[in-house]
């Protein structure tokens, strides 16, 4: 059994649709079809779930929104017509409708993209159409439940020998409400769907050949990673290679199914497995990632080492803010922070007031406007002298760098950069390792 899912730019329209269904038809294991909302079509397009975003937003100043979901209504109705489905979108339009004048939620709202999406798919392809409200279950939190959520899946999928299935959403286990995931987030229900039917492998199909060793709108041409374990690709997609979502690796490794990049314009191309298997290369890196926007808090004080339950205070001083840490390198008389300005919201001098006043520092230091880029591969702590090859590189690209901090694991150097640097950074980077 194989589970695919189809990112944006593959059902953006007619001819994505068409290409789509050939790469489906081809192989009668692909039984089990995860769709996204429609993408781009062309570089200046909008994305269905924008729009769906900008309805809302509209609902909720009390403007029209009528006519733009007419564009959204528009877009499925043109590919129906193209490929000439037998399929009532309308009734289905009509009910969206009918709940946004009720007053429905962002997430639901968000959510119909993908709805349609498989309702047209299922219609196009000949496959029983499943919708997720009600198997891919969430807590009250807005928490994913893993183990419940992979006993609905599972018990309703085994009723089903071929299945469409809308990406991005499930509900709240006791209010029946659509609850989404973060954006990107079909990757998960792929990977949810490949652990509950036991697929023997995961096929992520999207408009790029595979997992490349940098992102290809930062450097030109990287090198195509033919294999990568889950573990350095979490790293890479924590670190905003935006190919597969973070939280997709999580359900494919415990049962360990391999996983498959494959890119829907370039169906020959073999792509990028990530497997288990740690050491899948020569090489000493296998990718970079980065990405920007974040602020470094170096705390000083003298003696710090020998004080107890200082990184607790931090801790809780942050817990107090809602605020998780990207990364926490140590010194020996200085511990920083690093935290996502998109967490700080605004609120930087009030957390530097709580520090001040809990942890009597003998001085603090903010650097803002950071980027993190990590440069992961399992090569790194086989070989000696990689990071100094880094430095190196990044100094004689005149980078400033702002911190170091090795990552979770020895595979993983992290490099703090001002956000004015990140590209050059990156290109310096895999300019020294590819
Ligand atoms: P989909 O809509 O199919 O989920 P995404 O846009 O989420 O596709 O992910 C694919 C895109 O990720 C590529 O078009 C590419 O621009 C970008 N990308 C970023 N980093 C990388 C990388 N390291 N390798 C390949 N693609 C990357
Ligand atoms: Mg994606």
């Amino acid at each position: 059994v194989k589970v695919l899912k189809f990112g944006g730019s593959s059902v953006a329209d007619g001819i994505q649709l068409e290409k789509t269904r050939k790469i489906i038809e081809s192989d009668p294991d692909r039984r089990y079809i995860v769709v996204s909302a429609p993408g781009k079509r062309f570089e200046v397009d909008n994305k269905v779930t924008d729009l769906l975003y900008l309805c809302k937003t509209h609902m909720d100043q009390n403007l029209p929104y009528d006519q733009l979901f007419q564009v959204i209504e528009d877009r499925f109705n043109a590919a129906k017509m193209n490929l000439g489905i037998d399929v009532d979108l309308q009734k289905h339009f009509d009910v969206i409708l009918q709940n946004m004048k009720n007053g429905a939620s962002a997430d639901y709202i968000a959510s119909r993209g993908e709805y349609l999406s498989a309702v047209l798919v299922a219609a196009y392809i000949g496959y029983d159409f499943v919708d997720t409200a009600g198997l891919i279950l969430f807590d009250r939190k807005g928490r994913l439940l893993a183990e419940e959520t992979n006993r609905a899946l599972s018990a309703e999928l085994s009723k089903h020998e071929h299945a469409v299935i809308p990406g991005f959403y499930g509900s709240d286990r006791e209010t029946g409400e659509i609850v989404t995931f973060s954006r990107g987030g079909s990757d998960i229900t792929g990977a949810l769907v490949s652990r509950a039917v036991n697929a023997d492998m995961y096929e992520n199909w999207t408009d790029v050949s595979g997992f490349l060793m940098a992102d290809p709108r930062i450097v030109k041409d990287p090198r195509p990673i033919d294999r990568i374990s889950y573990k350095e690709l979490r790293e890479l997609s924590y670190m905003g290679a935006s190919v597969l979502h973070e939280d997709a690796i999580y359900p494919c490794r415990v049962e360990n199914i391999p996983i498959n990049i494959r890119n829907t314009n370039q169906p020959e191309d073999p792509g990028t497995i990530i497997t288990a298997e740690e050491e899948t290369s020569e090489k000493i890196v296998t990718g970079i990632a980065g990405s920007r926007d974040f602020t470094v808090i170096a705390i000083y004080k003298n003696m710090l080492a020998a004080e107890k339950g200082f990184v607790r205070r931090i801790l809780m001083i942050l817990e107090d803010f809602d605020i998780s840490i990207e990364h926490m390198p140590t010194g020996i008389d200085t511990i920083s922070v690093v935290l996502a300005d998109s967490a700080i919201d605004g609120r930087l001098d009030e957390i530097l007031e709580e520090f001040n006043a809990q942890l009597k520092p003998d001085n603090i230091e903010v650097f803002e406007d950071i980027s993190l880029i990590a440069t992961v591969g399992y090569g790194m702590n086989r070989r000696a002298g990689v990071a100094a090859r880094l430095f190196t590189a990044l100094a004689d690209a005149k980078v400033n760098i702002r911190m170091i901090d090795q990552g979770s694991s020895e595979m993983n150097i992290i490099v703090g950069v001002e956000n004015g640097d990140f590209e050059n950074a990156i290109r310096a980077i895999y300019a020294a390792f590819s």
